[in-house]
Formats: C-alpha cells, structure tokens, sequence
C-alpha cells in the first residue's frame, strides 16, 4: 500500500523545525530513519498530516565525549554507532547488542532517537539505555529538560516525550573500569525482533555488585528487575541458588502475550534468556 498525501517538511536547523512542531493546528510527526514511521504509515497505522524530516539537522548527528559520558545525536544510525571508536570504547555494550538489532540496511538507516522515541516494547534500545543508566536529552521550542531512562518509557509505545518535543541526544555514562555486560536474546532469526531478551549491567561480578538487570520483548515496554538484582547482589556467578531465586523473582512482572508467545511462555523466555545473559557476563568478560 502507498502512504497517503502528506505535507513534508525537511529543515536544516534545529531552531526550524522546533517551530514546526510547536505548531499545534497540525499533526506533524519527526521522521527519522523511517524504518518504522513509513510502514506504519503504508499500513495506515500511523497517519500524520506532515512529515519533519530531521535527516539534515547537523545538530543531532554527533557522538562527543565529556568526562563522564558519550553524548550520541538523536539522528546517529545503529551502524554509526557500531562504527565510532568512542562507543567500542566506552560503551561496550552497545557493541554487544547491536548486531541483534534487526539487519544491516535497516541498522543503516534505523536511528538512536527514533528507536527511543518509538518505545516498542521487543526493541533493544530502551532496555540498553536503562541498564545503561542513561538520560534522553529532550527539547521543544518552550525549553529542553533531561529524562532518565527508566522514567522515559511510559508503556507500550508510550514515552514521556510530548507531541511539540524531539528527542536531541542521548548521553550514556562512560563504563568504568570494572563494569561488567551482558546481553542475550531469543528471536526466531537472527536479525527479527526478539522474544525475550534480557541486558545486565553489573559494577563488579566477583562477586555480583551493582547490577542493573533489564528485559525486553516480554512486557508493555523495557522492565527493570529489581528482584532479580537484589537476588543475585553480594553472590557469585556460581551461586544456583541466587539464580534460582532471581528467575523466581520475574513471576512479578507484568507479563504480555503477543503473536510470539502466551504469558507463561514469556516469563519462561525471560528466565532462559536471564540465565545466558549471567553466563555472557562472566565468559565475555574474563
Ligand atoms: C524488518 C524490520 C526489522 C526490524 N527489527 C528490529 C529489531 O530487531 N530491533 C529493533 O529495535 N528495531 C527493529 N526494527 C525497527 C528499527 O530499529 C527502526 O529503525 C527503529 O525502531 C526506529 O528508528 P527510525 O530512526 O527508523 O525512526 P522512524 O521510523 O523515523 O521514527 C519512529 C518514531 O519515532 C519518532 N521519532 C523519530 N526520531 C525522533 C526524534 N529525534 N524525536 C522525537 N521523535 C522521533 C517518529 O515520529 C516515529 O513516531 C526493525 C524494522 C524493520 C523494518
């Protein structure tokens, strides 16, 4: 199917096209990389009257670093990022995971900012940026304001961002020198969106310390585990036990049935993909 006639706006300051979406009489939707804004319009799932195409915003196509985080522009591709020597560097864990996310001409042109501004609840990014304790540097025409990532994702498709606001930049603090990843994930091939999956950010792992466990593709959106984390905190990774009690843990969560699978399976998933992510964890970094 075609995408309906739609007015189509593509600024070269950052400053323009705030002024464009601050305009409320009509539905004007940024249009990122477009991997997932122009199917959905094809589909009529998402139907705006006018596109803001932020392709040429030099603006928000940027990784620096400061001394404690690598800021990242909204518009950065997924193989920007893969590329860029800073992220190999001192986010390692987005090395790890973005190979997963969907195939090479979709990584070419999928963006940061669109993949967290879209929320779906199987995409990898949220749940990299809260395991990651990262912040979403948000601006309109009124202001900017900074929104951790556990508080940015509302639920299924649902940010705290508003319809006058973009997303500018990410910044992801630098990983130290003890920290430890973990990342797995369970599609039906390699490149679909996944199943389950589930990423780990721990300070230290001999034994366990500071552990920010985080599962996507099993909820309404990217669910931290705190009982996971207080379960397996102060053992190590040999600790049965802990584990046992960590995966009992995820019976709390708010499971959602979608065309993969029904809520005992996913919880199910979520435990296997838990017990893999711990074992990454330990192998990849030692
Ligand atoms: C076949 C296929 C497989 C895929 N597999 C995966 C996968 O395994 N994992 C995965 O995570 N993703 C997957 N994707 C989605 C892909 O990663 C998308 O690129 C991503 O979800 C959206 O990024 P985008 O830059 O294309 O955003 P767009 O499609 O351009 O925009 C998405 C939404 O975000 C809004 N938006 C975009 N940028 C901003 C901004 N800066 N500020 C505010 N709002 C903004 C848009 O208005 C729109 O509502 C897949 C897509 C396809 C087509």
């Amino acid at each position: 199917m075609k995408a309906p006639d739609i007015q189509y706006y593509r600024p070269v300051t950052l400053g323009e096209a705030l002024v464009q979406l601050s305009d409320e009489t009509i539905d004007c939707q940024p249009l990122a990389g477009g991997q997932s804004l122009l199917p959905m319009m094809h589909l009529r799932i998402a139907s705006p009257e006018c596109l803001l195409d932020l392709s040429k915003l030099s603006e928000l196509n940027f990784i620096n670093k400061t001394d404690s985080h690598i800021e990242i522009g909204a518009v950065v591709t997924y193989s920007e990022l893969a590329a860029s020597t800073l992220v190999q560097q001192h986010v390692p864990l987005f090395s790890l995971a973005i190979p997963h996310i969907a195939h090479s001409a979709i990584r070419n042109r999928g963006t940061i900012g669109g993949s967290t501004a879209l929320a779906d609840p199987a995409a990898e990014m949220p749940a990299l940026l809260i395991a990651l304790d990262a912040t979403i540097n948000v601006v309109s025409h009124a202001g900017s304001r900074q929104i951790p990532a556990v508080e940015f994702f509302l639920g299924l498709y649902e940010t705290e961002l508003q319809q006058s606001e973009l997303v500018q930049s990410i910044s992801v603090p630098i990983a130290k020198a003890d920290q430890r990843f973990g990342f797995y994930e369970l599609t039906r091939r390699h490149g679909d969106y996944a199943m389950a999956g589930t990423v780990i950010s721990a300070d230290s792992v001999e034994p366990y310390a500071g552990m920010r466990i985080v599962f996507f593709g099993v909820g309404e959106k990217a669910l931290r585990a705190p009982g996971a984390e207080a379960a397996l905190n102060g053992c190590r990774f040999n600790d049965f036990d802990a584990l046992k009690q960590a995966q009992a843990s995820l019976s709390n969560f708010e499971f959602y049935e979608d065309i993969n699978a029904s809520e005992p399976i996913k919880l199910h998933l979520a435990k296997v993909t838990l017990k893999r992510a711990l074992t990454n964890l330990v192998r990849e970094n030692s």
